[in-house]
């Protein structure tokens, strides 16, 4: 007999965990988690894992703002750890963004988020190795650090399965049945499942989904190489995360003996990646022009070592936000994809949004219409308050 469930959710990464978890914690029965290769073997297992709440957009700072929170008390919401750090974060502006940069943060102290501007001399007193030539301001959540995405995923995976959730993992989705208008069938290298709920949480995998099911949904999956270098013994005081607008580049530290170095420039989104033969690891220009870039900030690091790296995949749209919707032409079908780089520290929010938007019709949390799948048929892109699209 066919296996037949209330919900399907395709992607075992932090997102296909969050809104698998949250179905079943409200009370679907039959929910079941589909993974083609382990959970967090996509890009949740190549992330930062940097937690910010700095958006432009104030739907994203919202979801921020409620998703910090349950990492900071994470092992009483799900059980199980997500490695979180809480050593704060910096966003550092040029005069040009300081006036963006001032609105944010006024926005942000609005809905709760502590965050305040400082000064470059107020900025060194957080760093004194900084070097803040053409920084104008920067804004400081001392809130703001990092995790450890799988761990996360994984942990969520687990409570996710004790809430009655059937998780397979090496078990690719290959179709969907869809039967006037409305979906019907998962169907798996394992067998079918009979369901009139699917969620498609597949990242840059999420147009193939939709595109069984006849939508589309632009994504460009692209390459991201991080670099891991060694911090000097002159450098190894705490440091909070730091994003500098000015360089286009972020400096994430590693416990008090490294820095893991990324890039924020949207030119990269753009360059599609083969998802299953893309580089997996930097090549030796990459670990130059970044090694390059935080030298820029922390001269400090030219008695750096390098220590290697490696790279994962965005899920890109068009404005570098996220599809989270039901998608209208195809009944029982939604989609939480594209998240374009900066979707990880949003996961707990993401699984509150699916779960209202399945269980009740509608999302009342968050406004979500930054979101529609809607808008790039109607040429009404997001718009965010800074050039680099990934910031939001
Ligand atoms: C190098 C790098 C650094 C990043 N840094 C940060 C950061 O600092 N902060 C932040 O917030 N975000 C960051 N991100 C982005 C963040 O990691 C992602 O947005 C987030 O992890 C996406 O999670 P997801 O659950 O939506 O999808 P994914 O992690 O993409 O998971 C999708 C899953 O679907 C599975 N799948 C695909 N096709 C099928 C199929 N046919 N059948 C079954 N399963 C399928 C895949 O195997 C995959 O596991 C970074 C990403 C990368 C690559």
């Amino acid at each position: 007999m066919k296996e037949t469930a209330d919900a399907v959710v395709i992607g075992g990464g932090i997102n296909g965990c969050s809104i698998a978890y949250e179905l079943a914690n409200h009370g679907v029965k039959r929910v079941v988690l589909l993974e083609r290769r382990h959970i967090a073997g996509g890009p949740t297992g190549r992330s930062s894992g940097v937690i910010r709440q700095h958006y432009t957009i104030e739907t994203l700072a919202r979801m921020a703002f409620d998703s910090l929170r349950v990492f900071q008390n994470f092992g009483e919401i799900y059980g199980g750890s997500a490695g979180f750090v809480q050593v704060g974060d910096v966003f550092l502006v040029e005069q040009k963004e300081a006036e963006s940069l001032r609105t944010t943060v006024t926005m942000h102290q609005r809905i709760g988020i502590r965050s305040s501007v400082l000064t470059p001399d107020e900025l060194r007193q957080l760093d004194p190795l900084l070097d803040t030539s053409e920084v104008a301001c920067g804004a400081y959540e001392p809130d703001g650090g990092y995790a450890d995405p799988a761990l996360a995923a994984n942990s969520i995976c687990d409570a996710a399965r004790a809430h009655g959730v059937a998780v397979k993992q090496r078990c690719p989705v290959v179709g969907l049945t869809v039967e006037r208008g409305q979906i019907k069938c998962v169907k798996t290298t394992e067998g079918e499942i009979a369901t009139e709920t699917v969620v498609n949480v597949a990242g840059p995998w999420g147009s193939e989904i939709a595109a069984f099911v006849g939508v589309e949904i632009p994504i460009t999956p692209s390459r991201h190489p991080v670099v891991l270098l060694q911090r000097p013994p002159r450098w190894r005081h705490p440091t909070p995360v730091w994003v500098d607008l000015i360089n286009a580049a972020y400096f994430k530290p590693e416990g008090a003996t490294k820095v893991l170095v990324g890039s924020i420039r949207s030119e990269e989104g753009h360059i599609r990646a083969d998802t299953e033969t893309y580089s997996q690891s930097p090549s030796y220009d990459e670990i130059a022009s970044y090694s390059d870039s935080i030298m820029k900030r922390f001269p400090v690091m030219s008695e750096g070592l390098a220590q290697g790296g490696w790279a994962g995949l965005y899920d890109v749209t068009p404005d570098w936000q996220p599809v989270i919707d039901h998608i209208p032409d195809v009944k029982g079908f939604y989609c939480a994809v594209g998240f374009s780089g900066h979707g990880f520290k949003l996961g707990p929010a993401v699984g509150t949004i699916m779960g209202e938007l399945i269980l009740e019709g509608s999302c009342k949390t968050y406004d979500i219409s930054p979101f529609r799948y809607e808008r790039f048929r109607e040429g009404r892109l997001t718009r965010t308050g800074y050039e680099h699209g990934i910031l939001g």
